[in-house]
């Protein structure tokens, strides 16, 4: 495609279709979607519905959503951390602390810096590790991602990205360098809605975002990672887009890991506020629901939440979670002097986490893939 092309949504992903069911559902079909065992939209649309949100809907997917969980996953959490390269940014996405309207210390980790805190977090004991920047800036160019890659690859096993939209020539680099896996949020599906939000910038560009996780994998990349911004759009438009756009994916690259992450918008420097607020009750419905109808899906949360919500959610269909994250740049060593991108809700050390894993019967994972498997193997240090 055309990357300066605005776009519209295209078929395979547009949720008209099924958005009256979320409003029309009543008890007998929540019931029934419940009990059924398929991965349709309609069932999706049915379970994200408001009727479905009554306590004896709730604990009923929770029961089943655990179930799922336990068999496809076992009682295994698998922890990563994100490492925050650079805040550099050139974009102007509304809701993001990183926006280049906002007025904050800027930063990049230099190389000894970077090795400082690959040394630091490997500490800690994480195998998983995902690097972050902000937009392509030139501060940090494509060649500063690439080597950040290839630096983090000596130190660990699984090295995934959250950056910038690339070609498949640039994840092509990526995967050489080391890196298995992405993830990119779309942050909405709605065309009109992206434009507003996305007030300049690179990613303005929806279709090009979009069509980023299927470039990533021509680019030889293992595993993408999808989510949708909870509160920017219409939470039902926003999910039902999402879960077609994993479908597509794991039709038509059978082979790669397809995981889905539930942000929702976190405090931030700039205190732009949700239109579509998402409370806890809502999140913990739309994570059951994705369970059910995706039950071989890695479901991911970040520390946006709170202690306690993460706490009842962990097993009951999330098994992928980070802990000890920060957002800021440079922030493992030492307290960093740049704002983070927003306020992470649970700061609780690796350890008190895994401990409370531990007491729930949920082993916590460090590891879950060997470097030896990576295309061209940088080795290990
Ligand atoms: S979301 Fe990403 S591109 Fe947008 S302002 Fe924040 S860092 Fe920049």
């Amino acid at each position: 495609m055309n990357k300066h092309e605005m776009g519209t949504i295209p078929d395979w992903l547009d949720p008209t279709p099924w958005l009256a069911i979320t409003r029309e559902a009543d008890s007998a079909r929540v019931a029934a979607a419940i009990a059924a065992n398929d991965s349709s939209e309609a069932r999706l649309a049915t379970l994200l519905s408001p009727a479905a949100r009554q306590p004896i809907f709730l604990e009923k997917m929770a029961r089943k959503a655990q179930a799922l969980t336990r068999r496809h996953f076992g009682n295994t959490i698998a922890l990563y951390v994100p490492l925050y390269l650079s805040n550099y940014c050139t974009g102007g996405c509304a809701y993001c602390g990183f926006a280049s309207d906002r007025s904050q210390p800027r930063a990049k980790l230099s190389w000894q810096e970077l090795e400082e805190e690959l040394l630091a977090i490997k500490a800690l004991g994480f195998e998983d590790i995902l690097l972050l920047t902000g937009e392509r800036h030139k501060e940090a160019r494509f060649d500063y991602l690439l080597k950040s890659v290839q630096e983090t690859a000596k130190h660990f096993h699984n090295v995934t990205t959250e950056t910038y939209a690339l070609s498949v020539g640039e994840y092509r680099q990526l995967t050489d360098a080391g890196c298995t896996g992405m993830t990119i949020y779309q942050e909405t599906f709605d065309p009109v809605l992206y434009e507003k939000m996305h007030r300049w910038g690179e990613k303005r560009v929806y279709k090009w975002r979009i069509e980023a996780p299927a470039r990533a994998l021509e680019g030889g990349f293992r595993t993408v990672g999808l989510g949708a911004l909870l509160g920017l759009g219409d939470p039902m438009f926003d999910l039902i887009s999402l879960f077609r756009h994993v479908r597509f994916l794991q039709k038509h690259y059978w082979r790669a890991g397809i995981s889905v992450s539930f942000p929702r918008i976190c405090h931030q420097t700039g205190d732009w506020k949700a239109k579509h607020f998402v409370d806890e009750r809502q999140l913990a419905q739309i994570i059951f629901a994705f369970r059910l109808c995706l039950p071989e899906t890695p479901l991911t949360l970040s520390t946006r939440e709170e202690p306690a919500f993460r706490d009842g959610i962990a097993g009951l269909g999330i098994n992928r979670m980070s802990i000890a994250s920060k957002t800021t740049v440079g922030g493992y060593r030492h307290d960093a002097e740049t704002g983070g991108q927003f306020d992470i809700q649970d700061p609780r050390s690796i350890e008190a986490f895994c401990n409370m894993l531990r007491a729930k019967g949920l082993e916590p994972i460090f590891k879950n893939w060997e470097a030896v498997y990576r295309d061209g193997e940088p080795a290990l240090l």
